[in-house]
This record gives C-alpha cells, sequence and structure tokens, in this order.
C-alpha cells in the first residue's frame, strides 16, 4: 500500500511523472486537472462549471473539487493505494483529505508527498511549448503567469505544512524525464518506499 501525492508548480512535471510512477508500482494516478479536462470535454455538468475557472487559471472550487476527490478514492482500485497528482492545492483541501483518508481506513494517511521543483523561466518556457503542442485553453502567456501566483499564493503553503509532518521529498524536475523519474524512485527508496510491482 503506497499513498503519495506530487506537488509543485504548473509545468514541473507532475503529470508527466505521475504516470510513469503510477505504471511502475500498479497503483492509480489520480489527476484532478485530467478528471476536470475529461468533463469539459464531455461537456458534464462539472465540466461546464469548472471550465470558466480553469480558462482563467483560477481554481475550482473546493466544493466541487472535494467531492470529486472523495468519491474517486471510494473506488475499489485505490485500495493498494495512489498517487494523488494535482489534489490537495489549499490548505482547506489538505483538511479534507485528511478526512477522507482517515474516514476510508487509511489510518493516518499519506506515505510521502514528493514535490517536484524547476524554476520559473524554465516553467514558462515548457508551458508554452505544451500550449503550441497541445492547445490546453490555460497554457496561453497571461493565464500561466496567473496560474504561478496562484500556486505561489495557496499551494506553495501545502508544502509547510506535509513538511511538519515529515513527508516532504524535495526532487529536481530539470533533466530528461527518465532522470527526474529515476531521481523521485530513488528519493523515496531512501525513505523506504519501494516503487514495484506487489
Ligand atoms: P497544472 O498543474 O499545469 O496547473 P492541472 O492539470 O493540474 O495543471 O490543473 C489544471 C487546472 O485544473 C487548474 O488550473 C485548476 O483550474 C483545475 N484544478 C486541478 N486540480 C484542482 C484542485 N485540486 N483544486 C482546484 N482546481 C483544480
Amino acid at each position: 500500500m503506497t499513498r503519495l501525492l506530487l506537488i509543485g508548480p504548473p509545468g514541473a512535471g507532475k503529470g508527466t511523472q505521475a504516470v510513469r510512477l503510477s505504471a511502475a508500482c500498479g497503483i492509480p494516478a489520480i489527476s484532478t486537472g485530467d478528471i476536470f479536462r475529461a468533463n469539459v470535454a464531455e461537456e458534464t455538468e462539472l465540466g461546464l462549471k469548472a471550465k470558466e475557472f480553469m480558462d482563467a487559471g483560477k481554481y475550482v472550487p473546493d466544493s466541487l473539487t472535494n467531492d470529486l476527490v472523495r468519491s474517486r478514492l471510494l473506488e475499489a482500485d485505490v485500495e493498494g493505494g495512489f498517487l494523488l497528482d494535482g489534489y490537495p492545492r489549499t490548505t482547506a483541501q489538505v483538511d479534507e483529505l485528511d478526512d477522507i483518508l482517515a474516514a476510508g481506513g487509511h489510518g493516518d494517511g499519506l506515505d510521502a508527498v514528493v514535490l517536484l521543483v524547476a524554476d520559473s523561466d524554465e516553467i514558462v518556457a515548457r508551458l508554452t511549448k505544451r500550449a503550441a503542442e497541445q492547445g490546453r485553453s490555460d497554457d496561453t502567456e497571461n493565464v500561466i503567469r496567473h496560474r504561478l501566483d496562484v500556486y505561489e499564493e495557496q499551494t506553495a503553503p501545502l508544502i509547510d505544512v506535509y513538511t511538519a509532518r515529515e513527508l516532504v521529498v524535495t526532487v529536481d524536475g530539470l533533466g530528461s524525464v527518465d532522470d527526474v523519474t529515476e531521481r523521485i524512485t530513488q528519493a523515496l527508496e531512501a525513505r523506504g518506499i519501494v516503487l514495484s510491482h506487489a
């Protein structure tokens, strides 16, 4: 049972690494951003509500996000563990996650929080490139800047919360995708968390 959380600014590479780590250890990666984008694409009620916030680079309100994660974490495939990408992002979401995990029999909660770091010049360069390749509607220059500000203001404080719980493992997100995966794997192993199929 491995319960991980990936945290870091937009463009640090969380989504890319989440997919690889989840494949390596056979636990589902749960990305709130991906879930919201799928809902937007399918024009569900949730998607229609979330879209205006996402396009403006704002966080989707906790009232929508918390319910989504609560029901996802009740699904059978998370019994062996999970990797959260992009949630929690606010201190209120941390409280909610604590509550969800306690209620779901996950004991004292997470095993580690991987903080993926990258400097802001690299981030803007990566997101601008992704905008050209994928056309994500929140990857325009103004919206990228706003997302970075929102991250600093609302999500960076979570690092202190999880540091106080001695859960944070900081990993440099620069370099090749393989290098970063290797760094994360080794940093977790140093804490006694081995990412391999059960
Ligand atoms: P990035 O990390 O590059 O910003 P994500 O795919 O994680 O990309 O998130 C895209 C958008 O989805 C966010 O800007 C926000 O609007 C919404 N979102 C994702 N996760 C959350 C969350 N936990 N709380 C609120 N909004 C969220």
